[in-house]
């Protein structure tokens, strides 16, 4: 039994589930794939957006239950815990509305007579996904496919299958009917199966760059479509016209919220020589601080790491920067407690030949860089395998603007840490992936845009 809850707080085992049989795959395959074919021919749009209402209204009255699944799974805080379920809430009442305004069909312009494409449902669409938003991560991809028509079998981060089995129990209690989202307790093998089904039209997964090329080599190998949603080493680049009470205010959050494991986070802090010490300064006092502890504790502010193995990853990126010249500013003092804690941990002096200067840190570490002036800000940032996100903090917006355009992420957040809502797309370029999640592209990336054309 590879699945497991195990209580990040104390590493306790709360439970352990079944793995999924090859025959419970096999019905999962049959359902699905029957009501793709019942939804293509009677469209059922009205009964899956009531559904989709439903699981939205039933999370918003239960917050506390779902959010305390979250937290004993993954160990994230429960204030954090609640604001993604109110988020998944959210982003399924978005989708159930816009739904009908998506499908429209799109007029096109051409001289060949008159030409339009739908939007229509390709299939069984299978979700690979990761432990540090479990519901948030899940409903991304879930409710724009359950609108489209494309049922969904998902196979969740070993580490939370609370949140897996509680997200299915959703689904039945809104009345998704039996095969339109089915949560299996699968084997790397089994997924490559699902994938050569030709009952699956394609596959999504967000992850590690590992998990990613894995995935995605066996959708290319079976011809289907797939979107990918990696890792991110976002920079956070202070220009010379910052707001410094805005900087402050995104101290430490930027870079601590889920205790550092988010892939949008701000990772690599790009200040001005000018500002260096400045900054280093607010860092600092915003890291002091930080209270870390009982996840389930309102007064906690640093919450333990997902697993014991994610802690021991952390340490040794650390070790290994400092092994290569980095400094410790502030933390990196051993947590004696049984939960998998890492101190916040400020990192500076980190070269090029550092190895950690190009890799992503999942947990409550910044580094910070010191640069000369803008144009060596914006070639540092691009001075990455990733590119997700970014933040740019200037009161000029229209000049960081400019700037934003220059940098090679996904997306842009000027004045502001990573943000995300249910109309923003969400997604990188590079190593951090292809694809977009969230909003109307979102919506798009499994439909069949089927061309229309009455002849003149
Ligand atoms: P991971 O090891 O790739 O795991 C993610 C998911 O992929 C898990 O369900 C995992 O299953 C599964 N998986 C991995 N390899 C697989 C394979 N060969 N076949 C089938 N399934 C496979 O990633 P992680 O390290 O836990 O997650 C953290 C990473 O996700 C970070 O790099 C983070 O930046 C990234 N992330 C990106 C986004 C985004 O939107 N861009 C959002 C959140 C996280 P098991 O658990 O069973 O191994």
């Amino acid at each position: 039994m590879a699945y497991k809850t195990i209580y990040p707080y104390t590493n306790e085992v709360l439970k352990s589930y079944d793995d999924t049989t090859d025959q419970e795959i096999e019905t999962a395959l049959d359902q699905g794939h029957a009501l793709y074919k019942k939804w293509r021919q009677e469209d059922q749009l009205q009964e899956r957006k009531q559904h989709l209402l439903k699981l939205s209204q039933i999370l918003l009255d239960n917050v506390d239950h779902y959010a305390e699944v979250l937290t004993k799974d993954m160990g994230k805080l429960l204030s954090e815990a609640k604001d993604e379920v109110k988020l998944t809430a959210k982003i399924a009442h978005y989708y159930a509305e816009k739904a009908e305004d998506f499908l429209q069909p799109t007029p096109l312009e051409t001289n060949a007579g008159d030409a339009y494409y739908l939007k229509q449902a390709t299939g069984i669409i299978m979700a690979v996904e990761p432990w540090n938003f479990p519901y948030y991560q899940v409903i991304r991809v879930f409710a724009p496919n359950y609108m489209v028509g494309n049922p969904m079998i998902l196979k969740h981060a070993s580490i939370c299958p609370g949140s897996a089995q509680a997200f299915e129990d959703l689904t039945k209690e809104a009345g998704i009917p039996e095969g339109g989202f089915t949560n299996i307790f699968a084997s790397y093998d089994q997924v490559n199966e699902i994938i050569a089904d030709d009952r699956v039209s394609g596959v999504c997964l967000t992850g590690s760059e590992r998990g990613g090329s894995e995935v995605a080599q066996q959708a290319g190998k079976e011809l289907k479509k797939s979107t990918l949603e990696l890792g991110g080493n976002d920079p956070f680049i202070v220009l010379e016209d910052a707001d410094w009470g805005k900087v402050e205010d995104l101290l430490p959050s930027a870079r601590l919220s889920n205790a550092g494991q988010v892939c949008t986070s701000s990772k690599r802090f790009i200040v001005l020589e000018k500002d260096y010490d400045k900054f280093i300064d607010l860092l600092q006092k915003s890291f002091e601080e930080v209270v870390w502890g009982d996840p389930m504790d309102e007064k906690t502010t640093l919450a333990p790491l997902s697993s014991a193995k994610a802690k021991e990853d952390v340490l040794d990126q650390i070790k290994t920067a400092v092994d290569h010249g980095a400094k410790v500013v502030y933390g990196n003092e051993s947590i004696d407690h049984p939960g998998n804690f890492v101190q916040q941990t400020i990192l500076t002096d980190i070269d090029k030949d550092n190895p950690i200067y190009n890799q992503e840190i999942f947990g409550p570490v910044a580094i910070v860089h010191k640069v000369k002036d803008e144009a060596e800000a914006i070639e540092l940032a691009n001075d990455s395998s990733y590119g997700l996100g970014n933040t740019i903090m200037s009161e000029d917006t229209d000049h960081a603007k400019e700037v934003a355009s220059q940098i090679e992420t996904g997306m842009s957040f000027i004045n502001s840490s990573w943000v995300s809502l249910p109309e923003l797309p969400f997604g990188g370029v590079k190593n951090s992936g292809y694809g977009r999640e969230l909003s109307e592209l979102g919506f798009d990336a499994f439909v069949n845009e089927h061309l229309v054309l009455v002849a003149n």
